[in-house]
């Protein structure tokens, strides 16, 4: 969401007549664009911007937009004096008032729900990959996230608007749209005439446009997968057979302090049900280890989860006590070391699944997107329905938006093929 709020915003203030730079020496406004969801994000803002008061010119206007602006609210000007702007990730589309008077300072951290989608330029040229936000904030409260307290609670996009930025995009350029969401499968709006629309009915729209071949979803919320959008893997082609699905711990106990309220039992009914819409699908997840009181025991139960679900490709973290959440003061927090060595454990398992699955790949054809050259300029990057990146040696004409690629070789982290088609 980040990196399409920054197009969006990139977009904006081309049109007041400013251009992107990666120099901070040359920049005339420097925005940095943050996230909150762990502490050491946070920190990062906050050392960043350090380095870049001495580097950028005197009259450069710096400041930031996103989830650390919420978190920190006005202390941020008490933190850094200079900073010329702080708004949260509900008023990035307030950012132009600060080039109308850069003597002033522009706070704005208020959640105001949906106002900055229809406020915000909509992108020209649409990337091949495109990312279309549906929804917004989270009602479901995990008591270590940050993101309903950043985010707000869960708003819809209209169905309408979403069919239109989804069509736009298509007739801009992307061939990959990525339906965006804090809480994405949650997706619900209401019409005037009080006809429900889902996600389920937004894939459907979207497969329906020709130009439109690949579809994808992140991220879920996993007892929001209702049947209707299990359904979707089975009926349409174009949705790859990909999702994450978070399960964060294998451990019962800790999933209910977490306020995660499913059962192992409904999470692997839930994979069930995906596997027989799409046998071929494969699933990812997000996993915390050393989340308070959490026990040698527990632990080992997330590591036997993830040798059962077999996730391919999954993102681990230390937990980090955030501010507004109530698992930030639990007892029984864990010691850095002990988050450390589980997490280096967790990693080293979820390495191998995801060596062995790509290895699996090897012998088989999948149709595959470019998403451009490589830093030497000698391979071309495709991505598998999987996101599993796979390099090409550059073909003689021009390179095919989207072909099949037979998989030739395979280690932990990427895939090498040749164009078949
Ligand atoms: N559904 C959310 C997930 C946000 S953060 C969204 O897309 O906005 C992504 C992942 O960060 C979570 O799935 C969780 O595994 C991890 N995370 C969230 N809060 C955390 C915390 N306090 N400490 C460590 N990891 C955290």
């Amino acid at each position: 969401m980040n990196v399409y709020d920054g197009w969006r915003i990139a977009a904006m203030l081309n049109a007041h007549g400013l251009h992107q730079t990666t120099d901070v020496a040359d920049a005339d406004i420097i925005i940095l664009n943050t996230c909150a969801v762990r502490a050491k994000a946070t920190d990062k803002v906050y050392s960043a911007l350090g380095r870049i008061r001495l580097a950028k010119k005197p009259n450069a206007l710096m400041g930031i937009v996103g989830c650390v602006a919420r978190e920190s609210g006005a202390d941020a000007f008490k933190r850094v004096p200079d900073l010329n702007f702080v708004l949260g990730p509900q008023s990035y589309h307030k950012l132009p008032e600060i080039l109308n008077d850069p003597d002033t300072r522009l706070f704005n951290i208020e959640l105001s729900g949906l106002e900055k989608f229809d406020e915000m330029p909509k992108l020209e040229k649409s990337p091949l990959v495109t990312y279309v936000p549906i929804q917004e904030g989270c009602n479901h409260c995990c008591t270590y996230c940050i993101v309903p307290y950043t985010r707000g609670r869960e708003i819809s996009r209209s169905f309408a608007d979403c069919v239109r930025d989804t069509e736009m995009a298509a007739k801009t350029g992307a061939v990959e749209i990525c339906f965006l969401g804090q809480n994405v499968n949650g997706y619900k709006y209401t019409d005037e005439n009080g006809k429900i629309y889902r996600l389920s009915d937004l894939i459907r729209a979207a497969a329906k446009i020709d130009t439109v071949k690949r579809i994808r979803f992140t991220s879920s919320y996993p007892t929001e997968m209702t049947d209707d959008l299990i359904e979707m893997f089975a009926q349409e082609p174009k949705l790859l057979p990909f999702l994450n699905m978070p399960i964060q711990s294998g451990s019962p106990d800790v999933l209910k302090r977490m306020n995660r309220p499913y059962d192992l039992e409904q999470y692997l009914g839930i994979v069930k049900k995906l596997k027989a819409a799409r046998p071929d699908i494969q699933i990812s997840s997000d996993f915390i280890v050393g989340f308070p009181g959490e026990t040698d025991d527990d632990f080992e139960q997330t590591l036997q989860i993830a040798r059962t679900v077999k996730y391919i490709n999954s993102y681990s973290f230390k937990y980090s006590p955030r501010p507004h959440t109530s698992a930030a003061i639990m007892q029984d927090q864990i010691p850095e070391n002990i988050k450390s060595k589980r997490l280096a454990i967790l990693d080293a398992e979820l390495n191998e699944i995801q060596r062995a699955f790509n290895e699996s790949c090897v012998g088989k054809t999948l149709p595959c997107l470019c998403e451009g050259v490589d830093k030497t300029g000698r391979h071309l990057v495709y991505r598998t329905p999987y996101m599993q990146q796979c390099i090409v040696a550059c073909p003689a004409g021009d390179a095919p938006q989207i072909c099949n690629i037979e998989i030739t070789a395979a280690n932990k982290a990427s895939l090498r093929g040749k164009i078949t088609d």
